[in-house]
């Protein structure tokens, strides 16, 4: 996967790119970066990438030339066919909320470049014909889109295929399974009084994948029944919300 990010300060994006799973991944070629200051695109002496608002008010304007001709040039750059265009990701607090089903979608694309932007925002010709999705990652505004692309940045690494230690995490995370996760445990099984479950401690696999989903029912019914709606339930999904609605 090749990920492009445009920015005004690409130094932010230094020690998140080269640690963790990240900094792993591109160590074992799994995804590469190139971090563009699109200031390098201004066009002019003075390397202006904002404007005042036509129309009088406050804040400052990210202009459209650098931005498309950046763009323009990390696509020509690599060669792609127009059929073969990268998405291009706008990260905007008027986007589409991000989840981890938009995750699992962009997680599958070879190419994606990202717009992080500052000031009072862009000048609307970049959302009408430069870019192909515009993502928020909440209700509420940040000062630029550096770390809304990390965010997002993290969390399709982690879905490529040889990025975790554990292939198996990705799968059983909460929000993957449209469930939030069981509680964990760890050593010692006795902390200041404080017991890990039994069934834990058995052995007996069946039973503990049983406790788990079990577990994992309760804890979304109590934080997020609304992710319940949204899901199809199995026989033993039903039948286990039975039980934990009768021991309430
Ligand atoms: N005036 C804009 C508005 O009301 O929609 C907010 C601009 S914000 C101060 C500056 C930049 O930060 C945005 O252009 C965007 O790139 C980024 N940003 C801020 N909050 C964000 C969020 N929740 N999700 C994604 N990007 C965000």
């Amino acid at each position: 996967m090749k990920i492009d990010i445009l920015t005004l300060f690409p130094e932010m994006f230094t020690g998140v790119l080269g640690s963790s799973i990240i900094g792993k991944a591109v160590q074992k070629e799994l995804v590469s970066f190139r971090v563009v200051n699109f200031r390098d695109y201004a066009g002019n002496k003075h390397g202006q990438v904002d404007d005042t608002p036509y129309g009088g008010g406050g804040g400052m304007v990210l202009k459209p030339e650098p931005i498309f001709h950046a763009v323009e040039s990390l696509t020509e750059a690599n060669g792609e066919a127009a059929a073969a265009k990268p998405r291009v990701v706008l990260l905007c607090p008027q986007g589409k909320r991000y989840d981890q089903r938009l995750a699992e979608e962009l997680a599958k694309e070879e190419h994606l470049i990202f717009i992080c932007g500052h000031y009072e925002g862009y000048d609307e010709r970049i959302r009408t014909h430069l870019v192909t999705d515009e993502v928020s990652i909440g209700d509420y505004v940040l000062t630029g889109g550096e770390l809304p692309a990390m965010v997002i940045i993290d969390s399709l690494v982690r879905l490529q295929k040889g990025a975790l230690g554990n292939e198996q995490s990705a799968v059983t995370d909460s929000y993957s399974t449209g469930l939030l996760e069981y509680p964990h445990y760890t050593r010692p099984a006795s902390f200041r009084d404080l017991s890990v479950p039994d069934i834990l401690l058995s052995g007996h696999h069946e039973n503990i994948e049983r406790w788990r989903l079990k577990e994992s029912l309760r804890r979304t019914l109590e934080r997020r029944p609304d992710l319940l709606e949204r899901q199809e339930l199995t026989k033993e999904m039903k039948k286990l919300i039975e039980e934990i609605q009768q021991e309430l």
